[in-house]
């Protein structure tokens, strides 16, 4: 493959993927372009490109070396990892977790189904779209199983008498209580990751890797991070302190002509409620603000 000088990411193109990854990328300062047939989005300011594609595609597509990272979900990804057979592929690796996409891949059952653990499966049907994240589960245990390999739906296969269970994405159980169907095994828990070659290219694209893990990390610490800012008395601190939330220490700036008094400021890693407010507040604190974070470089 002919080298390239821009980066090319591969993303999912319509899903539960695409919002939350396009806007990952924006945060992280990239704009595109978008082309007539939406497959390609070039990008505007960095030399970071788009490939606009299905999410089964993407780890083939970084494998193959047509795109040099991608985002999708876990469950693809070691599907992928067990059932290509490719010896010419690269390796993949996780290269981060982005805290979006989260479900699980589990085994259920029709609800009336005396189960009494996975030994129960022996002799069965299990229908799944991910035969070789299945297949492995079944073969650590030792279980003698058959697996349905359907392209979807695989809800309706045990009505439809052709399998006996399922293994299959969940995220709230809506799908599986609608099909009158119960959890019982998680076989994998998933998010959506950037995925990459172990090896990142020894040209331009890897220092635009670097680049871009690193604006990565900045999105993902301060997605949900807020800054508090008080006023407090240097007596009142030790109470007020043990009462932040969660978060590196507090800096602490002097109020001018006022030695006994202090502002605070405070990184705290999720949300302030009203009700840490007021016990904060009770403690001494005033003249109180919570702001978002837009954006950390560390
Ligand atoms: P494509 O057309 O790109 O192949 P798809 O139908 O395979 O789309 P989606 O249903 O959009 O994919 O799901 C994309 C990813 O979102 C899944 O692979 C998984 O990682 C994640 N996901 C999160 N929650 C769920 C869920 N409840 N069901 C299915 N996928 C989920
Ligand atoms: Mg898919």
């Amino acid at each position: 493959m002919r080298p390239r000088d821009r980066l090319r990411i591969a993303m999912q193109k319509s899903g539960r993927l695409t919002e939350p990854a396009q806007d990952l990328l924006m945060r992280c300062g990239l704009a595109f372009r978008q082309s007539r047939d939406k497959l390609f989005c070039f990008g505007e300011g960095e030399p970071v490109d788009l490939l606009l594609v299905r999410d089964d595609d993407i780890p083939g597509l970084i494998a193959q070396g047509v795109c040099d990272l991608g985002i999708v979900g876990r469950n693809v990804l070691n599907e992928y990892q067990l059932t290509a057979g490719r010896e010419d592929a690269v390796a993949l690796a996780e290269w981060r977790a982005l805290g979006f996409g989260r479900c699980r891949l589990s085994l259920a059952v029709p609800q009336e189904m005396d189960y009494a653990g996975p030994v129960c499966m022996a002799g069965k049907r299990i229908a799944t779209s991910y035969p070789g994240l299945l297949g492995r589960w079944l073969r650590e245990r030792g279980i003698d199983a058959g697996v349905v390999t359907l392209a979807g739906s695989v809800e309706i296969a045990p009505r439809l008498g052709t399998a006996d269970a399922i293994c299959d994405l969940v995220q709230s159980g809506g799908t599986l209580a609608a099909n009158q169907l119960r959890e019982t095994d998680v076989l994998l828990e998933s998010e959506a990751l950037l995925v990459g070659p172990q090896v990142l290219p020894a040209d331009e694209r890897g220092d635009l890797v670097g680049l871009l893990l690193k604006r990565i990390d900045g999105v993902i610490q301060v997605r949900e991070s807020r800054l508090l800012l008080l006023q407090a008395s240097r007596g009142s601190l030790e109470a007020i302190t043990r009462l932040l939330p969660g978060g590196p220490q507090p800096t602490l700036l002097p109020l001018a002509g006022q030695p006994d008094q202090v502002m605070l400021q405070a990184l705290c890693a999720g949300e302030v409620s009203w009700r840490q407010l007021e016990e904060i507040k009770k403690a001494g604190a005033r003249e109180m603000f919570v702001l978002p974070v837009e954006r950390m470089l560390a």
